[in-house]
C-alpha cells in the first residue's frame, strides 16, 4: 500500500523530458521517477492512481519522441538492475534486471561464450524495452531467444510472468507497444542461450563482412559475429550520445508482390526481400534514397537525414517535436506520391 513520504523519495517534479529520448525533443514532465525494484514500481503506481495521473514506464528513450505538450502524470524510468546465470548446460538461460543497459549484457553474454543475442549488439537502450518492439537487427530478433518477462501488471495489481507465446511478438512489435502499452512494466527479462557457435546462414551484409575479412564458417564465434556487428553498425550509424536520433525512423513497410510488381517495371533496383509467397517487406532507406533524401539538411525545421543511412532522421537545431512532425510528414507525403507507399513510423510518439 502507498506509505506517502516514503514512496515519494526521489519523485521529481517538471523535468524537461529532453534528456529522457535520444532525439532530444519534447516538453516537461510533471513529475520523474527512477525506480531499482518491484516495490519502487508498486508504490509509485498506487500514488498515482490516487491523484489520477496517468504513468509510463521508459528506460534510456531511444525509442521514443516526446510531445511538445510534455507528459501529464509520472514518468517512471526502469533502473531495475540484475543479471543471473542458470547453467542447464547446453543451454544456458539468462534473467536480466529491466534497467540494465542492453549492449552491457550482450557483451557480457557473449564474453561468457554464448550464443543469441551476438546479432543484436550495439541497440541502444534497456534489457526491459527489448521484448516492447521485439528489438531486431541482422535477421534475428529478441525473439527468438526470449523465454519469458517478469512484469507488474497494471490491471491485476501484482507481478505475472508472461511466457514468449502470450507476447504477440510479429515484426517490431508486441502486445507491450500495442493494446496492452502502459499496462505491463517489465522488471527483468529471461533468455535462453547456447554455448554453440552461431551457425550459418547469416544475414547477406555479415556473410559480405567476413568475406571481405576472410572469416572462414569455422572461425565464426558469437564473440566475431557481435565484433563483426559492431563494426558495420559503427560505420553507418550515428552514436545517439554524440548525434541527436532515434535510430530507423520508419518501419521497413511490407506490401503485396503484385504492388511490388507494379513498383519493379519502374523502378527495377527496388531493394526488398520475400516475405512468404504473397508479400515483399521493402528497404524504407531505399525510397527515401530514390528521393534524394540521404544526407539532406532541413533549413526550416532543423531536421536532416544522415549521410551514412537513409532511414535516420537526426535532430541538427530543431528545437520542438512540431517542427520534426512537419519534417516527417513531408517525408511521408513524398514517399506516397513518388511509390503509393504509407510509411509507418517506428519511434513511438508519446504520450
Ligand atoms: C542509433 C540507434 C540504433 C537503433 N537500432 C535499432 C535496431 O537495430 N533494432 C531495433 O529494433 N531498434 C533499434 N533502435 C531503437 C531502440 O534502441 C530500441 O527500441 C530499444 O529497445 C529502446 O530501448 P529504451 O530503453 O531506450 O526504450 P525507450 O525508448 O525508453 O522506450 C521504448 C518503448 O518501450 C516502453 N518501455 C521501455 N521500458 C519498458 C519497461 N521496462 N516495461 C514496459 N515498457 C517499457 C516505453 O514505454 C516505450 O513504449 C535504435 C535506436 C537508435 C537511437
Amino acid at each position: 500500500m502507498y506509505t506517502g513520504s516514503y514512496m515519494l523519495d526521489g519523485l521529481q517534479e517538471n523535468i524537461s523530458l529532453k534528456n529522457y529520448s535520444t532525439m532530444r525533443l519534447g516538453g516537461v514532465a510533471r513529475y520523474l521517477v527512477e525506480v531499482q525494484d518491484y516495490h519502487d514500481i508498486q508504490r509509485i503506481v498506487e500514488w498515482a492512481d490516487s491523484q489520477s495521473l496517468p504513468v509510463v514506464m521508459i528506460g534510456q528513450g531511444s525509442n521514443i519522441i516526446w510531445k511538445d505538450e510534455g507528459y501529464p502524470g509520472v514518468v517512471i524510468v526502469n533502473r531495475v538492475p540484475g543479471y543471473e546465470l542458470q547453467d542447464q548446460g547446453e543451454q544456458q538461460f539468462v534473467i536480466v534486471g529491466a534497467g540494465e543497459s542492453w549492449d552491457e549484457v550482450v557483451e557480457r553474454t557473449v564474453a561468457s561464450g554464448l550464443s543469441g543475442l551476438e546479432c543484436l549488439s550495439l541497440i541502444p537502450g534497456t534489457v526491459g524495452a527489448t521484448p516492447v518492439q521485439n528489438v531486431g537487427a541482422y535477421g534475428k530478433e529478441v525473439a527468438d531467444c526470449l523465454v519469458c518477462v517478469q512484469a507488474y501488471d497494471r490491471v491485476e495489481k501484482r507481478m505475472v510472468v508472461i511466457p514468449k507465446s502470450d507476447c504477440g511478438f510479429s515484426y517490431r512489435n508486441s502486445r507491450f507497444k500495442g493494446d496492452d502499452h502502459g499496462r505491463f512494466f517489465i522488471t527483468s527479462v529471461t533468455f535462453s542461450l547456447t554455448i554453440r557457435k552461431p551457425m550459418p546462414p547469416f544475414y547477406a551484409s555479415l556473410q559480405a563482412y567476413f568475406g571481405k575479412h576472410s572469416i572462414s564458417s569455422s572461425d565464426i564465434t558469437a564473440q566475431v559475429v557481435r565484433d563483426a556487428v559492431i563494426a558495420i553498425r559503427t560505420e553507418k550509424l550515428p552514436d545517439p550520445k554524440v548525434v541527436a536520433n532515434a535510430g530507423s525512423f520508419f518501419h521497413n513497410p511490407i506490401i503485396s508482390t503484385y504492388q511490388l510488381d507494379e513498383i519493379k517495371e519502374k523502378y527495377p533496383g527496388i531493394v526488398y526481400w520475400s516475405v512468404g509467397d504473397d508479400e515483399a517487406k521493402i528497404s524504407a532507406g531505399w525510397l527515401l534514397e530514390q528521393l534524394g533524401l540521404k544526407g539532406y539538411h532541413e533549413p526550416n525545421t532543423g531536421m536532416a537525414i544522415w549521410d551514412k543511412q537513409a532511414l535516420v532522421f537526426v535532430n541538427e537545431k530543431a528545437t520542438s517535436t512540431a517542427q520534426l512532425i512537419a519534417f516527417r510528414d513531408a517525408v511521408m507525403k513524398e514517399v506516397k506520391a513518388r511509390f503509393g507507399i504509407d510509411l509507418v513510423q517506428e519511434p513511438q510518439l508519446l504520450p
